[in-house]
């Protein structure tokens, strides 16, 4: 089982077509049902007293919500975000912390001994202490989003020395690591401990950083590109997905897993980019995306 803490929200999306606004999304969510085509997930967040019911319905067919606390006076988390033309860059336009503030996360007894955890973003400092509360984690995975990097800085490193893997986008781990070549930051954010590094760089794929080793792996190419929220949480979702579902004995060591993973990571941020907020992962299938994941590794053989 995979445990999932971080932003359950309402986000509102300006795309240069189209306006959404008030809509299902945050990391967790991404993340979880990205995730949740692979393994049982259980998600850890809070939601206000204007989460609409029928999202809560949606997410209760795919996810177990025990650790899910509905504030009764306190809206929920709000990201309100512009892309431009290219539908690559994202300009932040309103972050609303409201329930996420001072939100003590808690966590039910039936998580405790979950192995797998992944953190989304989210304050780093909640996310220290949720890590504290597993009793034999065997694999911790966070990413971290600008808003946290530029007030808590100190905190994301502290959270990142506590775990196996960071997933991060290329303009965050140039922020956090203050170098503008991506090979230095990588190199830089494994010598906080985590055992491998992927950092995010949108349609052109990632950098994965392992040991000594650094592998670039292009991106899918995709023509039905509508908002690209949540391409990077549906990617550290799907990537955690995969890697448990297939798990060797050392999971850590096993590289071609972690590929592998990478790759599965990668066609899950291209579905949930094919339409606004999280429409399309509940809309697509697990055949649909086998037969990406399939195609892509086909591109990929040289
Ligand atoms: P991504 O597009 O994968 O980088 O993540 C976008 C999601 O992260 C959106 O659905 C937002 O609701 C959520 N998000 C944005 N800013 C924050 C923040 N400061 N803390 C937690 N979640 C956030």
């Amino acid at each position: 089982m995979l445990t999932v803490f971080g932003s359950v929200a309402l986000d509102t999306t300006r795309t240069p077509f189209e306006i959404r606004e008030r809509i299902m999304g945050g990391a967790a969510t991404y993340a979880s049902l990205a995730a949740s085509f692979f393994s049982p997930v259980s998600l850890i967040g809070v939601i206000g007293n204007d989460f609409p019911n029928s999202y809560y319905k949606l997410l209760e067919k795919r996810l177990n919500l025990e650790g899910l606390v509905r504030h009764s006076n306190k809206k929920t988390f709000f990201y309100d975000s512009s892309f431009d033309y290219d539908l690559s860059h994202r300009t932040t336009n309103i972050t609303e912390l409201n329930v996420l503030e001072d939100f003590e996360p808690a966590v039910p007894t039936g998580y405790i001994n979950s192995k797998y955890l992944y953190l989304a973003n989210n304050d780093p400092d909640q996310n220290i202490q949720i890590i504290s509360k597993f009793k034999h984690p065997e694999l911790i995975v966070c990413d971290t989003i600008e808003f946290w990097i530029e007030n808590k800085k100190t905190s994301v490193i502290k959270m990142i020395e506590k775990t196996h893997g960071v997933v991060i986008n290329d303009q965050e781990a140039r922020l956090l690591c203050n170098n503008s070549n991506l090979v230095k930051c990588g190199r830089e954010l494994l010598s906080y401990g985590p055992k491998f590094v992927v950092i995010k760089k949108g349609e052109h794929g990632v950098l994965f950083f392992y040991d000594d080793t650094i592998i670039p792996i292009p991106g899918y190419p995709l023509e039905s590109v509508v908002d690209p929220t949540g391409a990077g949480d549906s990617f550290a979702g799907g990537f955690m997905g995969y890697l448990i579902a297939n798990k060797s004995k050392d999971l850590l060591n096993d590289i071609q897993l972690l590929k592998e993973s990478i790759l599965m990571g990668s066609i899950m941020g291209t579905f949930a980019i094919e339409a606004f907020g999280t429409d399309k992962l509940f809309e697509t299938t697990k055949l649909d995306i086998m037969n990406r994941f399939e195609l892509y590794k086909k591109m990929l053989s040289v």
